[in-house]
């Protein structure tokens, strides 16, 4: 396939390049040319881009997916009535196919927002694995396990079973392990898990740090920090995908960078907890790799990495009372950073050789014009709509704004149907408890 008169944008070197064209060749970029030196061989597919906007599609760092099927159904409450009193309620009625509709909801939207790889952390990772194979999005898969509660050794057998099991099978899906985090998981279990990450290679994914009590309470605890338990239980190693630290100390933020693990920031559902942290400069400052998060639709409402970048800024210029930090030339980049966080460092650069999970943006908008600063726009005044093709592994999966992978009426009907199941109440006991 070539794509051709492109304006390809390169968001960590703030560069474009106009009229360029490329060639993608087995789920890669073969060659990259300008002005019509590139010839399409006989049967090859030529893209004509208009003058669109050609970047590396968008990483979500932590998502759980399939809570799109919980999408507004708590809303305007602190985050222990939020999971005690509503999401850890309705996940106890979740039936594992309602996982396959949920995550492939999630993927329609995330494909339709050129999001082109996720890592989610949600359960029946099985349903879950068949729903990114079929919208064609590149996922990272961690079942989420807790190693306390009823049953929780059989989950844990499944999830271990399900990640050796479907590790090689579909060449855009890897797995990793997902302990829940140190406030719900014993040390034993996550020194468990730990091991078998270390046995199996894969890498972990876990939540850690999220809310300023969660560190008070370790300190008083344990006399250590929640990013010093996951350090003294080996979950800290290279690859492990921290959801939020938000309230890691510059001490911890050390320890993840000589570890080799990454962060995945979710500004969005901070905001919307009506919480402030600062450590998304702090982090930066210490070098930690650092990728956007959309979190479960069910907090975040919504699955877009753009808008997820924007709230990163505006909630680290809030945070600090400083319109100077966070800039645009620093936050955008992070929108393909996930991909140093997931170990692929040359993820969100499109050069020779890279993957060919690629974006097409129109600027045709009257919210785009005149664009002076295409990288301040990218921030601050894109959105979804402007989405028109996205290519995943070499395979257009978005064409002209419209997925071609999936269904969306039937799709819908479907989610209508489970949202309605979910949200019964027929305990008030959570499944586990924050
Ligand atoms: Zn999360």
């Amino acid at each position: 396939m070539i794509l051709r008169d492109c304006v390809l944008l390169d968001l960590a070197g703030s560069s474009r390049r106009d009229g360029a064209e490329l060639r993608v060749t087995d789920g890669r970029v073969a060659e990259i040319g300008v002005g019509g030196r590139l010839r399409p061989a006989a049967g090859e597919e030529t893209i004509d881009a208009g003058g669109r906007y050609l970047l590396p599609g968008f990483v979500n760092t932590h998502a759980h997916t399939a809570m799109s099927l919980l999408r507004g159904t708590a809303e305007d409450m602190r985050e222990e009535t939020w999971f005690n009193e509503h999401i850890w309620i309705y996940e106890r009625n979740l039936r594992s196919e309602d996982v396959y509709w949920g995550t492939l909801l999630g993927a329609a939207e995330m494909l339709l927002a050129g999001v082109t790889w996720v890592a989610d952390h949600y359960f029946a990772m099985g349903q879950a694995f068949r729903a990114y194979r079929d919208a064609g999005m590149r996922a990272d898969l961690a079942w989420a396990v807790f190693g306390t509660g009823e049953g929780w050794e059989e989950q844990y057998e499944q999830a271990l079973e399900f990640a050796v099991g479907c590790r090689d099978r579909e060449p855009t899906i890897t797995v990793s392990l997902g302990p829940h985090s140190p406030y719900v998981c014993p040390q034993g279990f996550l020194r468990r898990v730990a091991e078998a990450a270390v046995e199996h290679g894969f890498r972990m994914h876990v939540h850690v740090a999220e809310v300023e009590r969660q560190v008070q309470r370790s300190l008083e605890e344990n006399g250590r920090t929640p990013v010093e338990i996951l350090e003294s239980t080996g979950v800290l190693r290279p690859g492990t995908i921290l959801a939020h630290a938000c309230y890691a100390t510059d001490r911890d933020l050390e320890r993840i960078a000589a570890a080799g693990a990454g962060i995945a920031h979710c500004a969005k559902t901070y905001l919307k907890f009506g919480d402030l942290p600062d450590v998304l400069p702090r982090a930066l400052a210490a070098r930690v790799p650092v990728g956007l998060g959309t979190d479960g639709p069910a907090s975040n409402n919504t699955l877009s990495i753009l808008e997820t970048a924007r709230d990163a800024a505006l909630l680290a210029k809030c945070a600090r009372r400083d319109p100077t930090v966070a800039a645009v030339r620093e936050v955008l980049p992070l929108a393909h950073c996930g991909g140093r966080v997931l170990g692929v460092p040359d993820y969100g650069t499109i050069r020779e050789g890279s993957p060919a999970d690629l974006v097409l943006l129109d600027n045709r908008l009257p919210s785009l014009r005149p664009g002076g600063d295409v990288f301040a726009d990218l921030l601050y005044s894109f959105n979804e709509r402007s989405v028109d093709t996205v290519i995943v592994n070499g395979r257009v999966v978005v064409r002209e704004g419209r997925l071609l992978t999936v269904d969306l009426e039937e799709l819908y009907a479907r989610v209508g149907e489970i949202a309605g199941r979910l949200t019964r109440r027929n305990t008030d006991r959570p499944m586990q408890h924050y």
